[in-house]
């Protein structure tokens, strides 16, 4: 019996990425998500599912054009989307077929669907770059619209196998950058005992252009993007919890 291809939507790759984990990195975008972030700047791969159907293998063999380069920049592969974990059998082939190559893996999620990776995924999974939204619960849900705590188990699961994670955390003033906002995330942060590193990502307006093509309403088109100051406030909340920041 021939085992059909697992296959996938991908919307996107990038060769060269330094933003999404340590090093030089391979990025993988896979559509779909089940998050509906008022701030995405992808709302083409997370709302509409848009992208093209390959075949882990095909993708694998084109990680391994890159697989040297990327290893000696202290980098590797990271599968980004979206939300890798809403196409769990494409994300778990790519992250083994990446191991199988000898090459570091970090799995960029929000964690919504964190029940969506098994301990073999996890096996595989060097680094998870982990996605919280905001810590209070109804401010979770008002912006991504779904809840928060499926993520916050995933992040407990995650601190009992001793698996790293890097912590990201977007700002959005007059949303989730009060300090009585964050102070209860770092503490949280803090006590998991596997974050290596928090995140803070200033709000940005860059991916609009995206929803008015797709008909859609950026309800964030009013909010500024936090200060420099606002950002280093943010950040200044983690760090006296004893975290890294970036
Ligand atoms: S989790 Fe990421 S991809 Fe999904 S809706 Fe939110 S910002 Fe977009």
């Amino acid at each position: 019996m021939t085992l059909a291809p697992i296959t996938g939507l991908v919307h996107s790759v990038e060769s060269c990425g330094t933003v999404d984990g340590p090093g030089i990195r391979f990025v993988v975008f896979l559509s779909g998500c089940s998050l509906r972030c008022r701030y995405c700047h992808n709302p083409d791969t997370s709302y509409c599912r848009r992208g093209t159907t390959r075949s882990a293998a095909d993708l694998l063999e084109e990680i391994s054009r890159y697989a040297t380069f990327v290893k000696n920049a202290g980098g590797g592969v990271t599968i980004s989307g979206g939300d890798p974990l809403f196409q769990p059998d494409f994300a778990r082939a790519l992250l083994r077929g990446c191991k199988e190559m000898g090459l570091h893996t970090c799995l960029d999620t929000s964690g919504h669907l964190g029940c969506n990776a098994d301990d073999a995924m996890l096996a595989d999974t060097d680094l998870v770059l982990l996605d919280i939204k905001a810590w209070e619960p109804d401010t979770y849900r008002g912006l991504t619209s779904q809840p928060l705590q499926p993520t916050l188990d995933f992040a407990a699961r995650l601190a009992a196998m001793g698996k790293p994670i890097w912590l990201r955390y977007v700002l959005v003033p007059g949303v989730n950058d009060a300090p009585e906002a964050i102070a209860p995330l770092a503490d949280y942060a803090a006590s998991l005992g596997n974050v290596e590193r928090v995140d803070v990502l200033p709000l940005h307006h860059m991916g609009r252009f995206k929803w008015a093509e797709l008909g859609l309403e950026y309800t964030l088109a009013d909010t500024e993007p936090p200060t420099t100051e606002q950002t280093a406030a943010a950040k200044e909340i983690f760090r006296a919890r004893g975290l890294m920041t970036y």
